[in-house]
């Protein structure tokens, strides 16, 4: 029902796009031609003849490349949206045109359409201008009738294999043109083609038959006479006799196929939009089933796997295209650089047919040169004739698109511009984090989805706590941490585990920030499971997993598997990847630095080319590894009762802060870093455990319903938005004063060892340019005592963060004191919406589904909404401040789309966590290079 809907909203879409257009039909009319050295079109006009007849156009008529391609020709994609637009009919002048063109390639190839002594056959395929590989439907040997198969028999002196032909036409034709076009809805899911299929079957086994090329000409015969009368008694109406009517019937088929089911799920889901429409291309048949001289196969210009610069490719002797593609043989390979995992080498076309390989590796050659990219062929051999089908840009892996990269760059096909935008974000991403076999999880079906959170993939055995996951780690053993929602109090369980799943929470929830500042695999808000932590059992529709059953995770996608499926290795420390990041660094102009909080972060970012701290949250002392002795003296001064307690207890977390922060600023000594004064979530902080609320109670001197009651009144309606970041720091100066001065004394101490140090003191959560007026004399008096007291002077700058509405509006008087902006996209986006953003599970995925929202705007920046309060700030602040540094640190700062935006805007850098950075260094250059390009 879903499905339908869609259909039909496309349909409406489509239809709407072609009112539009209709006035607007191209100059040459709706049929271009390509064949013979000549070309109507060109490889430039995807966007009217689809990409592969814009690219069968350029290989036939470029002057520099003239390839034997079979002559044919292309009815636009206009011709898609009329179609759908005036009730399936056609422009009055199609007719004729068709007619036309028809004649041309008659010309060409000296045979004619229907003709009884020579008849020319035809293919009819879709193309859009963005490749929609199997989404829409293909018809080959269209043309052949009882009238013209002698003729066929006679010029090919091969009856079996005219048969042949014709019993493949009619299972394509009546599939695709009889019942799909036609809206057929197979009865019992069991549609004609599987129907024939099974009579093929039926054939083969009666016989004792392993493959269809052992059918004999009488039985394929017999086979074409049963498939009429089935496709007659199943879908009502007589196979077409007539090659005309065939023609037509097939052109129709393939526009219809714009709109079926798959080709409208698969745009859907790559965002190809729905008014685009296919190009029809009729091309003459060639035959690669006509002998042991003829075969077919499908090359790349260099190898997808793994971007070596050979030739590489399958083929198969005496077949035709789909048997390639369906599996049904296993194919050969071209040459040596192809072997492995199938054939040998003795069986390479290099080998068995060395004058059409020679002519196809010269093809290629030029092909590559011609377009400056590697290139996926589509070839045929006919009869010992080499004739070019298809080419177009050929799809690669992530290692296979960073080595072509570099390698056309080195040979000068390509220079550094072109060479950063030949990598995709997801394609270097593949490089980055081990992942889950694609084989593996094509075949597996996923348990539920959630939000991809860490990317990579993991296998573990599920745990329901941080002790589990601390001891299996311990006995070396891999588990996957499943929490309802994640705490600080779960941190070491989740460094120890694989991978995290939670129920709740989203993509900048506490548990998703952390794992991806540790390059985890990480899937939250996957409200499809409920976990009795309790009971330790996980819920998916009905089902019950235990503690120690197998998940295997995909954190790129957030698909959750049972049990143990296959990886991949990531190939960190890859030379080609830290090269190919050079060349990036060489376009970029943004600055790329990351959020770190601990000085092996700060560490892991500059191995990973970060230049600079964005963010150091000061807070994440207190979490995780060795946190218990601040996080003691931290729980001590939020639940202080005077200010003699709080200075006592601030004093106690001092020695500890100072630590943390000299060693971030050694690691990142030389660069620029940004310290975050503390914007603890307090209630996070809050004891819960008999034991730990016994400690405080002892530390502190109080009853337990002392404890009770200072922790009642600690407690907020709204977190989130209640006494936090500043806001603490205007109501007890103190803790402004002692984060001050453990940062100035750290950098005192270091200068004193001769390191470079300068940082940048950044107050959270402001809203008003009163709060930094209100806060800084306590900053600079600090400054003035430790200078003082060390005889050195500390270089320093006060900035905000631009992360509150009205902080974004009245940026220009918060440019006035303020040194500096980092826009804090997390909360800027929460506030900006309205979206709670730990608690969006439970609803965004639905606004996505139901077309609301385009995106999880807490993944990629609202260019819109947010966007525009960003803009203004930079706008209104530059105005007051013209080389004001402008940063972001929300998580927004490592994802490609949002950090072109940044680019856009004049941001001078993007701050992400450590293992994003070589994206967001990928994603500045990219940013550099279409503007570049443009
Ligand atoms: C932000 O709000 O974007 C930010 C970086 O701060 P935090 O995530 O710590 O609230
Ligand atoms: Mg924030």
């Amino acid at each position: 029902m879903a499905a339908k809907k869609t259909v039909k909203a496309a349909k409406k879409v489509c239809a709407k796009a072609a009112c539009k257009k209709q006035a607007k039909v191209s100059k040459k009319g709706f049929v271009y031609h390509f064949g013979a050295g000549k070309a109507d079109g060109n490889g430039a006009m995807k966007e009217l003849l689809g990409g592969k007849g814009a690219n069968l156009a350029e290989m036939a008529g470029h002057p520099k490349l003239k390839l034997p391609v079979p002559p044919g020709f292309t009815i636009t994609t206009e011709v898609c949206t009329y179609y759908w637009n005036n009730k399936r009919t056609y422009p009055k002048t199609l007719k004729a045109e068709v007619e036309t063109n028809l004649k041309k390639v008659e010309k060409e190839t000296g045979k004619v359409f229907g003709s009884v002594n020579n008849p020319l056959l035809v293919s009819v395929r879709s193309g859009a201008r963005s490749s929609m590989p199997g989404m829409m439907e293909t018809i080959l040997n269209v043309g052949l009738t009882l009238k013209t198969i002698p003729g066929m028999i006679k010029m090919t002196g091969d009856e079996r294999f005219v048969y042949d032909a014709y019993r493949r036409l009619i299972m394509m034709y009546s599939d695709v043109v009889m019942e799909k076009a036609a809206g057929i809805e197979p009865k019992d899911d069991k549609g004609i083609r599987k129907i024939l299929d099974e009579k093929l079957c039926d054939v083969k086994a009666a016989k004792g038959y392993k493959s269809d090329t052992e059918l004999t000409a009488q039985e394929l015969k017999a086979l074409c006479e049963d498939f009429k009368k089935t496709v007659k008694k199943v879908l009502g109406s007589d196979f077409p006799d007539d090659p005309m009517q065939q023609l037509w019937g097939a052109i129709g088929a393939v526009f219809a196929s714009w709109n079926g089911k798959r080709a409208v799920a698969y745009r859907n889901i790559e965002k190809i939009p729905h008014d685009w429409g296919t190009a029809v291309n009729v091309q003459s048949m060639v035959f690669g089933n006509m002998g042991n001289s003829s075969a077919t196969g499908v090359a790349f210009t260099r190898n997808p796997g793994n971007g070596d610069s050979h030739f590489y490719g399958e083929y198969l002797v005496n077949a035709q295209g789909e048997d390639v593609v369906a599996g049904i043989r296993t194919p050969c390979p071209i040459n040596e650089w192809s072997t492995s995992g199938h054939g040998n080498d003795s069986e390479s076309l290099k080998k068995v047919m060395p004058k059409a390989y020679k002519e196809l590796d010269a093809i290629q050659k030029r092909l590559e040169k011609h377009y400056k990219d590697m290139l996926d062929i589509e070839f045929t051999i006919e009869n010992g004739r080499l004739w070019l089908l298809q080419c177009r840009v050929g799809k690669r892996n992530g290692i296979a698109a960073v080595q072509i990269a570099l390698d056309m760059l080195k040979e000068k096909l390509i220079n550094k511009v072109e060479a950063v935008l030949r990598v995709s974000p997801a394609q270097l991403d593949e490089l980055l984090h081990p992942i889950v076999d694609p084989k593996a999880e094509a075949s597996a079906k996923a348990i539920a989805k959630g939000l991809p959170a860490g990317p990579g993939g993991a296998c573990g055995f599920i745990v329901f706590d941080s002790a589990a996951a601390i001891e299996a780690k311990k006995a070396g053993k891999e588990c996957i941490i499943v929490r309802e929602e994640t705490n600080p109090e779960d941190v070491e369980g989740m460094r120890a585990a694989q991978a995290i799943l939670t129920a709740r929470g989203g993509m900048t929830s506490h548990a998703a920030l952390v794992a991806r500042g540790w390059g985890k695999c990480c899937i939250v808000g996957c409200s499809e499971i409920t976990v009795d932590t309790a009971k330790r059992i996980m819920t998916v529709n009905g089902k019950q997993y235990k503690e120690g059953d197998y998940l295997t995770l995909n954190g790129t996608r957030g698909y959750v598997y049972e049990g143990k499926l296959s990886m991949l290795d990531a190939g960190e420390k890859n030379a080609n990847l830290i090269n190919f990041l050079k060349v990036c660094d060489a376009v970029k102009r943004l600055k790329v630095r990351a959020n770190a909080d601990t000085a092996a972060d700060a560490e892991k970012a500059k191995a990973f080319g970060a230049q600079g701290i964005g963010l150091f949250r000061i807070e994440h002392m207190f979490y995780g590894a060795n946190s218990e002795k601040p996080l003691f003296a931290l729980r001590k001064m939020i639940l202080s009762g005077s200010t003699e307690e709080r200075v006592k207890a601030l004093k106690e977390i001092f020695p500890f802060m100072k630590k943390d922060i000299k060693a971030a600023l050694k690691a990142m000594a030389g660069f620029p870093v940004t310290i975050r004064l503390m914007d603890p979530p307090l209630h996070e902080f809050i004891p819960h455990s008999k034991d730990a609320v016994e400690a405080i109670c002892k530390a502190l001197k109080i009853t337990p319903e002392q404890f009770e009651k200072r922790a009642e009144a600690l407690k907020e309606s709204n977190p989130m938005m209640g006494h936090r970041g500043i806001r603490l720091g205007v109501t007890y100066p103190e803790i402004t004063e002692m984060q001050a001065r453990a940062i100035f004394e750290a950098a005192a101490e270091l200068i004193k060892e001769g390191l470079k140090i300068t940082p940048e003191i950044m107050i959270p959560v402001v809203c008003d340019e009163k709060e930094i007026v209100n806060q800084k004399p306590i900053i600079e008096k600090v400054h003035k005592e430790v200078c003082a007291k060390a005889g050195k002077k500390i270089a320093y700058t006060v900035g905000t963060m631009i992360e509150i509405p009205r902080a974004a509006i009245t940026s220009a008087d918060i440019a006035q004191v303020a040194d500096f902006y980092s826009f804090g996209t997390n909360d800027l986006t929460q506030m900006t919406f309205g979206f709670s953003r730990d608690d969006i599970g439970a609803f965004v995925p639905d606004y996505i589904k139901k077309g609301i929202l385009k995106n999880d705007p807490f993944q990629i920046l609202d260019q819109t909404g947010v966007g525009f309060l960003i803009r203004h700030a930079v706008k209104a602040g530059r105005g007051v401040k013209k080389n004001l540094k402008i940063g972001i640190c929300g998580e927004h700062g490592g994802e490609p789309s949002s950090v072109e935006f940044c680019h856009r805007e004049g941001f001078d850098y993007v701050s992400c966590s450590p293992f994003r950075v070589p994206i967001a260094r990928l994603a500045a250059a990219q940013a550099s290079a279409k503007e570049m390009k443009k």
